[in-house]
């Protein structure tokens, strides 16, 4: 027997398989593609690679406003996926060669459970102490005419396309929809971003969600809000949306790209034939990760939100390190997110509605890019940094709004994860001329 088996070998399951090979369990990995997940075969890998690849796009833009005589031609996208083709088979080799090396036995096809100690994969019935399910999620496709027709893509099939489109509409203004539309429009394409509700990313920070919409106009992005679709046309050019919100309109593009969230993958892993609990919103869990059945673990997007890599690592880990008798709780108020535009958004903590539903006496102050040296320097001052801190001058939301926030944010989290007064930190010298100083002004400004 066993000691752990693991459905899906996203990061999830695979930081999980390393962790519990440190502490010397056994460990059979399952999964229908090779290691890596959604996140490195068609999600964050891919989108960032992508998003490389257009502020170089930007670079040369920035060049060309600067009067240099420097001519670009038609873009050829195959060629520019070669740039994510790379850096996703370098990390599928790494993590397999990590898996390899750590013992990690790892099967090939889909796998179910077929009571609460077995595994069916490839015909081979296996025996698990202890199980964990980390089977992620997959695009949403809302019930909308049409949805199924060739020129309706999720982001899984936008991967494949092999010429650029002249156009596309967005179906989304989430975080995936406005990654692909930031990057789209940097290689010249004509987007249209529709959105049911009133703003765009809306688990956002207020004043984020305003500003993004205001960046969109200014690449040239349309934006509708609060937009409702009857149903998507093909046409001789493309494909059409028809809006039911605005009888008689009819947006055109050669593309739709339909990014409006994603669902656990709760199907076809066989949980009711082992008693584990679920719904559409994702396998229940209790805080150690423990299903209705305690030695089945779940993990990652398949047990909800926040759907985030590192938030599927972090719990894939917690169950190895509790199954080897350590106990360890990943810190979910502290869990730092970034959003690829540009500029890029990134937060960590709560945003000024969640404070004020929390009744919580607050303060905010905002930093514009602008006054930052850097910024002004390579000429990106779009953008700002906002903090919300209780009245012992506490962090408890951090939210910026420039280039490398992604990068940026984490200094803010660990800030944010120490939960000291924010004035402890004033001493802390920062390089100069650097992005990062933006932290360093506002801690001298409280
Ligand atoms: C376009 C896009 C961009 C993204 N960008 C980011 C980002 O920048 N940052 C970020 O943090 N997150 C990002 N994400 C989200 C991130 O990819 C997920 O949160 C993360 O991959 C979840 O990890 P996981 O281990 O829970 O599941 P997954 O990575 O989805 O892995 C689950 C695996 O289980 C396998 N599987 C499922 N069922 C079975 C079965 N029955 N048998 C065998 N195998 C099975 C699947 O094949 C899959 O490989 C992005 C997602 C998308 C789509």
């Amino acid at each position: 027997m066993v000691d752990l088996l693991i459905i899906g070998a996203g990061p999830g399951g695979y930081e999980a398989a390393l962790e519990a090979r440190k502490h010397g369990l056994s460990v059979t990995m399952f999964d229908e593609r090779p290691a890596g997940g959604t996140c490195l075969w068609v999600g964050c890998i891919p989108s960032k690679a992508m998003h490389h690849v257009a502020e170089n796009y930007r670079g040369i833009a920035q060049l060309q406003a600067l009067g240099q005589p420097i001519t670009v031609g038609p873009v050829d996208l195959k060629a520019l996926w070669a740039q994510k083709n790379n850096a996703v088979h370098t990390l599928a080799g790494d993590v397999s060669s990590l898996l390899q090396n750590a013992g990690v036995e790892v099967k090939l096809g889909h796998a179910q459970l077929t009571d609460d100690h077995h595994i069916l994969c490839n015909g081979v019935l296996y025996e698990g102490k202890n199980i964990l399910l980390a089977s992620g999620s997959f695009p949403f496709m809302p019930p909308i005419n049409g949805i199924n027709l060739p020129g309706v893509l999720d982001s899984n099939h936008l991967l494949s396309l092999q010429t650029l489109p002249a156009s596309l509409i967005v179906v989304g203004g989430g975080y995936i929809g406005l990654e692909w539309a930031f990057i789209l429009r940097s290689f010249g394409v004509k987007v249209t971003i529709i959105e049911v509700l009133p703003s765009l990313l809306t688990i956002a920070d207020e004043d984020v969600s305003k500003r993004i919409l205001v960046f969109a106009k200014k690449e040239g992005i349309e934006v509708l809000l609060n937009v409702q679709i009857g149903s998507f046309e093909k046409t001789e050019t493309g494909m059409k949306v028809n809006l039911t919100s605005d009888p008689g309109r009819v947006l055109e593009a050669e593309k739709i790209l339909v990014a409006t969230g994603r669902r656990p993958r709760v199907e076809g892993l066989g949980l009711d034939k082992a008693g584990v609990q679920y719904s559409p919103r994702g396998i229940v869990v209790n805080a150690l990760k423990q299903t209705s059945v305690p030695h089945i673990y779940a993990v990652g997007d398949c047990i909800g939100n926040p759907m985030l890599a590192h938030k599927a690592s972090f719990e894939g880990r917690q169950v190895a390190m509790h199954l080897a008798g350590i106990e360890f709780q990943p810190d979910y108020s502290a869990i730092p997110a970034a959003v690829f535009t540009f500029p890029e958004i990134a937060s960590v903590g709560l945003t000024e509605a969640d404070v004020r539903a929390k009744g919580i006496a607050y303060e905010t102050k905002r930093i514009p890019l602008r006054a930052n040296c850097k910024a002004v320097a390579s000429d990106q001052t779009d953008g700002f940094f906002k903090i919300i801190y209780d009245a012992n001058k506490v962090l408890l939301g951090a939210h910026l709004m420039a280039p490398q926030a992604s990068v940026i944010m984490h200094e803010v989290a660990i800030l944010f994860h120490e939960k000291k007064p924010l004035t402890e930190w004033k001493n802390v010298i920062h390089a100069h001329p650097t992005l990062s100083e933006i932290v360093q002004t506002m801690l001298h400004s409280l």
